[in-house]
């Protein structure tokens, strides 16, 4: 097949797969606008080596087939990287295909000026993105399907972009999919970002799945048989199949419950998706259908789940439960009528479609939408923190409390009654004193749990404080907390910088942004404004920025293992291949920049690691860490790819004796200076306590007897210790 045939038969698959009912003028409207993209991007290839024009394509596809949406959607899918890519601008757009379209085109459309080092790129045009949710919501669900197949095809780019792609779309794309309900999708994208972040541990998984349920296909049959029996004989239209559980989910289960595969039991579901008998109700054929299971099979009390009563936040309805199996296997069955099943698998698009017909699950995710849409709108902040904000927002986790007239509230997790208030009415928040659960009285930090009935108790003379912030869980709190510090806040902030402006003169720094960026390491702070305004409110002394400004950078390096820059691309990154010169700018960047640990996770060798560069350093995360993930998501143009090498330095180990007065915290203090002194490893530790007195032996390894005495000086330095003294047989 020639290029120009495969081009020509993707699109033809795509037009095979627009929503039935679409017009003949609709159907010339997408040509064009195929006809449009393919000339715009021609002569353009991808990193697959394939014709650019594949890629948005693909993304019509996914969103037309996957997602289910329209012709407008489609074309807006066409034309998405037309504007970022190509001379064409939105308003060629809006010329050609109209405004709608070319709003939705604007709204994929990355940020395209240079921002200031500070400013994350991405967290901005994620941030854009999300603000076009509150004109409309295709815009992110055509980013997704713009996400899919970029995760479908990254393959072909380099291994570090595929961390940095897979991170991201683990921390904001994943989450996203499953609160907009789009199950499917979510899942692929998890499995996906997990197969690139760590591909052993997905290798494993993916390989113990298929045998398992290859080995209990016998038994799944002896299962299902008799429950077939049952619903045929009850004269049930229905589709039974049989499901694993999804390579990422047993992944998160081995992590959460620190266990092996092997201890993870419910691998194995089977789902039954009916044609609802017209005379009855769903909800009550869905219950007719358990209790033809469990005239069979002994249900799991504690594992039924009744999303039909109370569909998820998402818009998911579907019963479940957990029942034993003929020999003694545990099985889990999901019980769907054919429109809840739609809309588990396909969310959004399905969702509307059957608005109106009394699905209780698309009331939730409008209410959500609403919520998003009100917390956007009130949103001042940076984009890093709005990308958190929003982030909260995104958890799956969350609890239901009642009104105390029995309305219904859907909150996050370990939202507290405040959240609650400010859930109701900002007003209500504003002047909350406390509250009362299950008519017992509680303050307003008090966290809630599913099923409580809540009252928040009010007072005329109540005004928000600045603690508030740390009780609240929800965007929605969160921003009208601030909106009543903001105009407080920017009062901090200029008497801060002047602050800190006057440290810099005082103490003669460089009048660049190293000693600022010094600061903002060593207090955690992402957001110096933040820095500024702690400052400008005394939450943060002058003197406490002063004495950091004067500390030597300390180095917490690992002492024999080193990191080094990693920039062999692709998989052959196996020894014996020398060191390849910097390919962007990223890269370029920290070519010769230090190389820090991060606090937050501390990697140790062997682990595997990811490089941030910024500000001329380049900090190493574990691959796993919350924060690392959270970061590559917004500096994803930051990412250096490092690894552990081995570092010849000749040792000598040394045998230090101790003693002191006890106290709270003696033998971490300890261990913490040994851990942070430069080329000083620990060996073993061994301490002892009689009657408020402490003994202490520390065997180390170090370079030289400079090493050691500093390490000396410094665990005499820590209050409670009286005497530290070197032993001569160091081995013993
Ligand atoms: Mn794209």
């Amino acid at each position: 097949m020639t290029e120009e045939e495969s081009v020509q038969s993707a699109f033809d698959e795509l037009m095979s797969v627009l929503r039935p009912g679409t017009t003949e003028e609709n159907r010339q409207l997408i040509v064009r606008a195929f006809e449009f993209a393919k000339e715009a991007h021609k002569g353009t290839i991808r990193r697959s080596g394939e014709p650019y024009i594949l890629h948005p394509i693909a993304v019509a596809r996914i969103a037309a087939k996957e997602i289910g949406l329209g012709t407008k959607s489609v074309i807006a899918a066409l034309l998405h990287d037309v504007v970022e890519d190509t001379d064409y601008t939105v308003e060629d757009i809006a010329n050609l295909y109209g405004p709608k379209i070319a709003s939705l085109v604007d709204g994929l459309t990355k940020i395209g000026e240079v921002m200031g080092a500070d400013t994350s790129r991405q967290a901005e045009s994620f941030r854009k993105m999300l603000l076009t949710l509150a004109d409309d919501v295709r815009v992110i669900l055509i980013k997704i399907a713009d996400r899919l197949h970029n995760m479908r095809t990254l393959a072909s780019m380099s291994l570090h972009k595929q961390v940095k792609i897979a991170g991201e779309t683990l921390y904001i794309y994943a989450p996203l999919a499953n609160r907009l309900g789009l199950h499917a999708i979510k899942t692929e994208l998890e499995d996906l970002s997990l197969k690139y972040e760590h591909p052993d541990e997905y290798q494993v998984i993916h390989e113990k799945i298929t045998t398992y349920s290859r080995e209990y296909s016998d038994l799944l049959e002896r299962f299902v048989g008799p429950i077939r029996e049952n619903l045929d004989a009850n004269g049930y239209v229905y589709t039974m199949t049989a499901r694993t559980k999804s390579v990422y989910s047993v992944w998160m289960k081995m992590q959460k419950q620190n266990v092996t595969i092997d201890g993870i039991y419910d691998l194995l579901a089977v789902r039954i998706v009916f044609d609802p008998k017209p005379e009855q109700p769903e909800k009550w054929q869905c219950w007719n259908i358990y209790s033809l299971i469990t005239d069979l099979y002994r249900p799991k009390p504690e594992r039924i789940r009744d999303w039909i009563s109370t569909p998820k936040a998402n818009g998911y309805e579907a019963l479940h439960l957990t029942v034993m199996g003929p020999a003694g296997q545990w099985f889990e069955v999901q019980i769907r009528s054919k429109r809840m099943d739609e809309i588990a698998e396909r969310g959004l698009a399905a969702h509307w479609k059957y608005k109106g017909e009394g699905a209780g699950g698309s009331q939730e995710l409008d209410r959500w939408l609403d919520g998003v849409k009100e917390a956007l709108a009130n949103q001042e902040s940076g984009a890093l923190e709005f990308l958190d904000e929003f982030k909260l927002n995104l958890f799956d986790k969350e609890i239901r409390v009642f009104t105390p007239k029995g309305h219904m509230k859907t909150l996050p997790k370990e939202s507290s009654v405040l959240d609650f208030a400010y859930e109701i009415h900002t007003e209500i928040g504003n002047t909350c004193i406390g509250g009362k659960v299950n008519h017992k009285l509680v303050p307003m930090s008090h966290r809630l749990k599913s099923g409580d009935q809540v009252e928040v108790l009010t007072s005329d003379k109540q005004t928000p404080q600045k603690e508030w912030l740390e009780w609240v869980v929800t965007a929605k709190a969160k921003s009208h907390i601030q909106d009543v510090f903001r105009k407080d806040y920017k009062e901090a902030l200029r008497e801060g910088i002047e602050i800190f402006e006057g440290i810099v003169r005082e103490l003669k720094l460089p009048p660049n942004s190293e000693p600022l960026r010094k600061v903002l390491e060593h207090f955690r702070w992402t957001n110096k404004d933040d820095l500024y305004a702690a400052l400008g409110r005394k939450n943060l002394s002058r003197e406490e920025v002063i004495r950091e400004l004067k500390k030597r950078q300390e180095n917490k390096f690992m002492k024999f293992w080193t990191l080094r820059f990693l920039w062999n691309d692709n998989k052959d990154t196996k020894k014996g291949k020398g060191e390849r010169p910097p390919a962007d700018e990223a890269e370029a960047e920290a070519a010769g920049a230090e190389i820090v640990v991060a606090p937050c996770c501390n990697p140790i060798p062997g682990d595997d690691v990811v490089g941030i560069s910024m500000g001329g350093k380049v900090t190493v995360h574990k691959r796993k860490c919350p924060e690392a993930i959270r970061l590559m998501s917004s500096y994803g143009d930051k990412i250096v790819p490092v690894e552990w090498v081995k570092e010849q330095v000749i040792s000598f180990p040394a045998t230090l004796r101790m003693s002191g007065i006890d106290r709270v915290g003696m033998v971490s203090d300890v261990t913490t200076v040994i851990s942070k002194e430069n080329g000083v490893n620990m060996r073993t530790v061994h301490f002892e306590t009689k009657a408020g007195v402490w003994e202490g032996s520390v065997q180390v390894y170090v370079r030289n007897t400079g090493d050691l005495n500093r390490l000396m000086e410094n665990i005499r330095a820590l209050p409670g210790v009286r005497e530290v003294v070197r032993l001569e047989t160091a081995d013993s």
